[in-house]
């Protein structure tokens, strides 16, 4: 009987590396290191997700079903690797808690960390109660209390969102762009605008990146369909008059200074690098890329493969990645770990 695949990280990319596996009678060995598997759209509490418009706990709650108690998956939360060795079809995995386990191959479903807004004090997060992040938003709506500004529990009237925090600024090391925030934050506006009908949205952009087929219905339809404004801009700083928060910036179009008073402003926050990356990478002997992702082998030759023969990679571990592009990820990850078991050439050629 084959030795099981270590999945590591039960986000969307390893759930769906553990299915596929399972799916053709492999044992997989899944561990997290929180205390249930659903990766960041659970533990964060995403409300409706794009493009499906399924609430995220239904969607990826179906997902952790079908490998809950399926039994060649072993599922082991709450805990970690701590050490790797071996080679190809004879590692051995170590976890935290000191049990050992002989596998084939491993697959990294790692993911990422929402960027902390407190890196971006000058827009006014953790100064200000009512400046919040999406994935509180998100978290409002799913919990089903609703849109509030949290400092006294009252509905906003104007809410803004500001794009790109934490992501494409070089002054704070984020080049990257985080991919999805557009389009989450556009969905997020009509979500409010559907809730609180009277409520003005503007969204503060550099530019819009609703890539694909989501320009029409995301980025037009909520200014066409949900009323929500767009400003370009450069934001300079998020202050409070004592009763409204204050942002402050110039209209790039226009090449004017702007100052317009909100109750709520919300940061969309973007995807850095998984702050276990460093420890990730000295323990399976992998290199990461530039920014700090664990780094892929081969972008066409080998879907998943990294610096190191019989450890793959999938999802947001490998930089900003969608659920659906995760999910095929974690697919083609757990096939290039059959093939290199079974002796088919997988490194990058
Ligand atoms: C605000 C926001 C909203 C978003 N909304 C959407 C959306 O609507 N639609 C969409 O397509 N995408 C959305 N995304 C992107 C989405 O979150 C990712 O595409 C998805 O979570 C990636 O899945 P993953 O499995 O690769 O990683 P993750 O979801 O990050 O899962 C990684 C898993 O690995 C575990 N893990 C991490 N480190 C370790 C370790 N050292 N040891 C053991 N386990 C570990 C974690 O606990 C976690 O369970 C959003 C992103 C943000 C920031
Ligand atoms: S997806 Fe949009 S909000 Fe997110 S980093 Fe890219 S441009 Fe900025």
């Amino acid at each position: 009987m084959s030795k099981p695949v270590l999945v590591l990280g039960g986000g969307p990319a390893g759930l769906s590396a553990a299915h596929a596996l399972a799916g053709i009678g492999r044992k997989v060995l899944l561990v997290d290191k929180e205390d249930r598997l659903g990766g960041a759209p659970i533990h964060s509490g995403y409300a409706k997700l794009v493009p499906s418009g399924e609430w995220a706990k239904d969607a990826i709650g179906a997902m952790v079903d079908r490998v809950t108690g399926r039994e060649p998956i072993e599922v082991r939360t709450s805990t970690t690797v701590k050490a790797f060795e071996g080679a190809p079809g004879a590692f051995t995995v170590t976890l935290a808690d000191d049990s050992r386990h002989e596998v084939d191959s491993a697959i990294l479903c790692t993911g990422f960390t929402h960027f902390d807004s407190v890196n971006k004090p000058e827009w006014g997060f953790g100064t200000f109660p009512d400046v919040v992040t999406t994935t509180q938003v998100e978290q409002m709506i799913s919990s089903g209390q609703g849109v509030r500004c949290p400092s006294d529990g009252r509905r906003p009237k104007r809410v803004a969102i500001l794009l790109c925090v934490g992501s494409r600024d070089r002054q704070i090391g984020r080049e990257w762009c985080s991919k999805v925030c557009c389009t989450v934050s556009c969905n997020l506006a009509m979500e409010i605008r559907e809730e609180l009908p009277d409520c003005h949205v503007y969204i503060y952009y550099m530019d819009i990146r609703t890539y694909g087929l989501h320009e029409d219905a995301y980025y037009w339809r909520s200014q066409e369909e949900f009323k929500v404004k767009y400003i370009k801009a450069r934001i300079a700083e998020v202050t409070s008059d004592g009763h409204k928060l204050i942002v402050k910036g110039e209209d790039t179009l226009v090449k004017r200074p702007i100052t317009i008073p909100f109750d709520l402003v919300v940061h969309a926050i973007g995807m850095d690098p998984n702050v276990d990356n460093l420890l990730l990478a000295s323990i399976f002997d992998v290199k990461l890329e530039k920014h700090g992702h664990i780094e892929r082998a081969s972008v066409y030759s080998a879907m998943g493969a990294t610096s190191r023969p019989g450890i793959f990679v999938a999802g947001a571990a490998t930089g900003p990645e969608t659920i659906d592009d995760s999910i095929a990820q974690g697919q083609a990850a757990a096939m290039a770990a059959l093939a290199q078991v079974q002796g088919a050439p997988v490194a990058a050629e």
